[in-house]
């Protein structure tokens, strides 16, 4: 299976790629991961990665440029899943041609989808004992005592002043960003949208759900498949021949599957408001 997953800082990607990984066999593949490879490399692109890898900053030309060479070294045979990437819809289109011409399509895109103000608690609230790990979020999970831990008693840091704004601004640029690429995907039928505001067990239970129900698109890759004799053959317009649409009997299904999926979550998000409630009430 070959996925794509987007969501925002916050919005519990890294647990959830790890499951889908795991179930289905697939390598992870983060911008970090590529750019680290790359920079391993001799060269002038290794050269460039590892600048970009020290800036902490690549560009848009550059991702494209190691993925290039990144992606056909890596074994995708059972599918892959990208993570944060791409990042915006004009890679989107180059990634597409990409990974047809190596004949290994995106088969659906799942996006997180958390709330603004949802977000703003998990990332701003969330706070740690410097001395002995222990987390706390300053909105649902306070210490004690204000400022002091209480496992250790030692002293809790708060956050700086401007940090609220900070975050408050990274996540404006993302939403921006993400309009154009998800209205991309849209486009072809591919985008699966989750509401990650719950836990990740049950958000993890409908996206597998969906990950079952959209068919792997068959495409013959070049060099796997049988080539005739004597005859020249484009193997790369050939794959993308092969990339069939999905049939409306499918869609139809999936949107099934994807509404049983939304009155889960929403039943999730109503349990997890109620818990938070008995919290509140038995502290006072
Ligand atoms: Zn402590």
């Amino acid at each position: 299976m070959r996925i794509v997953l987007l969501g925002p800082p916050g919005s519990g990607k890294g647990g959830l790629a790890e499951r889908v990984a795991g179930a289905y066999d697939i390598p992870i593949i983060t911008q970090a991961s590529v750019v680290g490879a790359v920079a391993a490399e001799p060269g002038e692109l290794g050269r460039l990665a590892a600048e970009a890898r020290g800036a902490a900053r690549v560009s848009d030309e550059l991702l494209l440029a190691l993925l290039r060479i990144r992606l056909p070294k890596l074994d995708l045979s059972r599918g892959y899943l990208l993570v944060d990437m791409p990042r915006n819809a004009g890679q989107a289109d180059v990634l597409d041609v990409m990974l047809n011409d190596l004949g290994k399509p995106i088969d659906l895109v799942i996006k997180l989808d958390v709330d603004m103000d949802e977000l703003m608690e998990r990332l701003v609230g969330r706070i740690q004992c410097d001395h002995c790990g222990t987390l706390y979020n300053m909105y649902v999970n306070p210490p004690l005592v204000d400022g002091v831990c209480d496992e250790c008693g030692a002293r809790v840091r708060r956050r700086p002043p401007d940090y609220e704004e900070t975050i408050s601004n990274r996540l404006r640029v993302y939403e921006g960003q993400m309009g154009p690429l998800l209205q991309y995907y849209q486009q072809a039928g591919r985008l699966h949208r989750f509401d990650a505001a719950g836990e990740v067990a049950p958000l993890w239970r409908q996206v597998k759900a969906v990950i079952d129900a959209t068919p792997s698109q068959e495409v013959t890759a070049p060099g796997e498949g049988t080539v005739k004799a004597g005859g020249v053959d484009d193997a790369g317009s050939s794959a993308k021949k092969a990339v069939t649409r999905k049939s409306s009997t499918k869609m139809a299904k999936k949107a099934a599957t994807k509404k049983a999926a939304k009155k889960t979550a929403k039943k999730v998000v109503a349990k997890k408001t109620a818990k938070k409630t008995a919290k509140k009430t038995a502290a006072k």
